[in-house]
């Protein structure tokens, strides 16, 4: 098991039972485990979507979406089931905390998806994982198995009378999956695009049913948001983000891991603090905030709030929470093209403007790495981003366009340099193995 992280400024709430053996299911119990679903079945639906309310909780797969108003859009009476559906299929490039939760406190994404079926009245949850965390199903069928084991899903749960049944399920390894109704097809054993909308998967969802879906780390926090109280969660946090995050910072940091900051802690603080400083006492060039389809931040515009809002503000998004810090020694046009062809290789190829646009992006970006290209390459990369914008089936095509259309506004001057024959940064591989690996 990896070796965990920890700063004094961390506000440990989903991460608070990390390292302490919580996987075993009576270390979970000994440490308040499946009480907060208990207090739930007792006091029903209402009061449960009350306190998600309170709590000020924000979707932490990186849409932001408030859960607790999510779960209240799903019909009361309905003929068809109702789902609650996790969304494990970390994907977002720079994006790990989802992958530590299920390593750690796997019981607390059980119970979270007990809770959100109590407030919605599902008796079936599915927690679903990427392809690439195959690994960790193991871990999270075993804590699905020792729950039946001793009664906490099944029938007559806790024997008050309320029947709950989890199944997990693994993907193939498609970024695209992550998408809530792409992960929905991909559920139902068809191929992973997304379905237009509406309807809403609130009320059309899984096998036509209602159906909630979210986030890992949003239904891991459920347990902790009903013991503590939502109003005291939301005191964690800032304005409009109740609580706390985990945040994965990685790349050219001190110390890169998982840390659970209160929402709105300053990301300058984060990276100098928390993250102890850029590596080998280098300056730091630029990050990408809350993982790849974030638009990238310059060195002097980190002094800003890591919540939904202030990030909002600052031109870029919190995202999925996977902070990328990137030093000096690092070409953007690199960087670019490393992004672009993640995207490139995930389109699913349904709409044009994403299908197209990714692979002319890349083109074109590949060819002025190569130093073979000419001067109207940058407005081309930046005028096919734009018009990817906002012009696609599901959001894949804005995450592409998004960080290329920052990567190119803010460090104009490098790709101009490289179609000049100046190359910048030391490149991590050459061309043909980045072009070639995806
Ligand atoms: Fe597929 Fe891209 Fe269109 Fe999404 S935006 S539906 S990934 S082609």
């Amino acid at each position: 098991m990896p070796s965990l992280v920890s700063h004094p400024d961390e506000v440990k709430v989903v991460s608070r039972r990390f390292g302490l053996g919580a996987t075993d299911i009576d270390k979970y119990v000994e440490l308040d485990g499946y009480k907060a679903v208990q207090q739930a079945i007792a006091k029903g639906p209402e009061w449960i979507i009350s306190e998600m309310k309170a709590s000020g909780l924000r979707g932490r797969g990186g849409a932001g979406f408030p859960t607790g108003m999510k779960w209240s859009f799903v019909p009361k009476q309905s003929e068809k089931p109702k789902y609650v559906l996790v969304n494990g299929d970390e994907s977002e490039p720079g994006t790990c905390k989802d992958h530590v939760l299920f390593l750690h406190d796997p019981h607390s994404v059980i119970e979270g998806t007990m809770i959100a079926g109590l407030a919605i009245g599902s008796k079936l949850g599915f927690i679903y994982l990427r392809g690439e965390y195959r690994y960790l199903l193991k871990i999270v069928e075993k804590a699905v198995a020792d729950a039946y084991a001793k009664g906490f899903l099944g029938k007559n749960i806790f024997g008050t009378g309320v029947d709950f049944d989890i199944l997990t399920q693994t993907g193939a390894g498609a970024y695209e999956v992550g998408e809530e109704s792409a992960l929905m097809e991909s559920l139902e054993g068809k191929r992973g695009v997304p379905r237009i909308k509406p309807p809403f998967p609130a009320v059309v969802g899984l096998y036509g049913g209602p159906t909630v879906i979210n986030n890992a780390e949003t239904i891991a926090n459920a347990p902790h948001i009903l013991l503590m109280g939502g109003e005291a969660y939301a005191r964690l946090g800032s304005e409009r983000n109740g609580g706390t995050r985990l945040f994965g910072i990685s790349g050219h940091v001190e110390r890169p891991g998982v840390y659970e900051l209160p929402m709105g802690y300053n990301l300058k603080r984060a990276i100098y603090e928390v993250a102890g400083g850029i590596k080998d006492g280098k300056k730091l060039k630029a990050v990408v905030p809350g993982g790849s389809s974030c638009p990238v931040m310059t060195a002097d515009e980190i002094d800003v709030g890591l919540d939904f809002d202030q990030m909002g503000k600052a031109g870029t998004m919190l995202g999925s929470g996977g902070i990328v810090v990137l030093d000096e020694t690092v070409s953007i046009v690199e960087f670019a093209l490393r992004t672009i062809a993640f995207y490139q290789h995930e389109s699913c190829g349904w709409c044009i403007p994403c299908r197209e646009g990714t692979d002319w992006i890349k083109k074109t970006l590949t060819r002025v790495y190569n130093g073979g290209g000419n001067k109207k390459d940058v407005d081309n990369v930046q005028y096919l981003a734009e018009n990817m914008l906002g012009r696609t089936f599901c959001p894949l095509g804005d995450a592409a366009a998004m960080p290329t259309i920052a990567f190119v506004k803010k460090f104009r001057k490098e790709f101009e340099d490289y179609i000049e024959g100046h190359k910048a940064g030391t490149p991590i591989i050459t061309v043909e193995q980045l072009v070639g690996a995806h």
